[in-house]
């Protein structure tokens, strides 16, 4: 018997959704950040044994926003629900432990579209590793079991790979029966040239200490695997919103932007297995938050 399903990961942003997708495909295929929202598109990670096949959608987070940015955002990790077999949630524990406040707020937004999905809920109760006194979770895993009465409990750490075994036990009891869809070395439904452009956009994250990430969006213009045998050769553009930014991005006498793209291409390199050419430019487009063609054309609308 072989099982295929479709799992959303869905959950407040920095819950670490994409730290658990990463954990169970063994490498990097979302991009992780302290900072909230770094998820924009949805993306897919595709885990392959012997007997199942799961396809994790990895979600924007989801919280109450405004613009049209962020309701594509959220429209993305809705059609993730609509489009599974199986939700798992996550929560951050260690950060509803020390302030319960905030939970109701957090999660309020996803409780409804959840409930009625009339699918199977598991809710992961993430970052345990950092909670100290255990017992303070009790009125966390209360709480959320009273917003989601049918759900199933499982502790991890996405991080430390704790629990993780445990909740992929579960998610496969509730994935049906079907082949698999995808060849068992795929590990993403993206195409390379998109998770390119997310590694891109991480780099930029981590070298930059302002909150930057929200306007700044990475589109590859030039993906040439034919000019050269033993090289692909990559151009990107690194787009903000604002003008002030780009001098930031680009660093002192481009120090800052020669950093992102030496570890971007290392990157790209072992994710294509062959040598990469990189080159970035940056590009001032203000406004291009709420801009619907821009938008889609970054692949953040339908
Ligand atoms: P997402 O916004 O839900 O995709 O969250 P990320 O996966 O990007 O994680 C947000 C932050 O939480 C990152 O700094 C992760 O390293 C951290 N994180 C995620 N899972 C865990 C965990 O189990 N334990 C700890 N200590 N940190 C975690
Ligand atoms: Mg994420």
């Amino acid at each position: 018997m072989h099982k295929f399903g479709m799992v959303a990961l869905i959950g407040p942003p920095n819950a670490g959704k994409s730290t658990l997708m990463n954990q169970y495909l063994g490498q990097k295929v979302a991009i992780v950040s302290p900072r909230p929202q770094t998820t924009r598109n949805r993306i897919s990670g595709i885990l392959t044994n012997d007997d199942a096949q799961i396809v994790f959608l990895d979600t924007p987070g989801i919280h109450q926003l405004r613009g049209k940015m962020n309701r594509f955002l959220l429209e993305s990790a809705w059609n993730a629900l609509a489009g599974s077999d199986v939700v798992v949630v996550l929560l951050d524990a260690a950060l509803y432990a020390a302030k319960p406040h905030l939970m109701d707020k957090e999660l309020k937004p996803l409780v409804k579209p959840v409930n009625e999905s009339g699918r199977p809920v598991l809710i992961a109760v993430n970052k345990v590793d950092r909670v100290k006194d255990k017992p303070t979770m009790l009125p966390v895993m209360a709480r959320a079991s009273e917003l989601w009465p049918e759900a199933e409990f499982v502790p991890i750490s996405a991080l430390r790979g704790q629990g993780t075994d445990e909740l992929l036990s579960r998610v496969l009891e509730k994935v049906p029966e079907g082949p698999p869809m995808f060849p068992e070395d795929q590990i993403s439904t993206a195409p390379v040239r998109f998770m390119a452009a997310e590694i891109i956009r991480e780099k930029l994250f981590y070298s930059l200490r302002q909150e930057l990430p929200y306007t700044t969006a990475v589109e590859i213009e030039v993906w040439d695997e034919e000019s050269r045998k033993d090289m692909v050769l990559v151009n990107a553009v690194i787009y903000t919103a604002q003008k002030n930014h780009k001098g930031m991005i680009i660093g002192k006498q481009g120090s800052n932007l020669k950093k992102i793209g030496t570890e971007a291409r290392k990157e790209i390199a072992e994710l294509l297995d062959c040598k990469v050419h990189l080159e970035l430019w940056v590009k001032v487009r203000s406004g291009w938050t709420e801009d619907p063609g821009f938008l889609r054309a970054m692949g953040l609308g339908e």
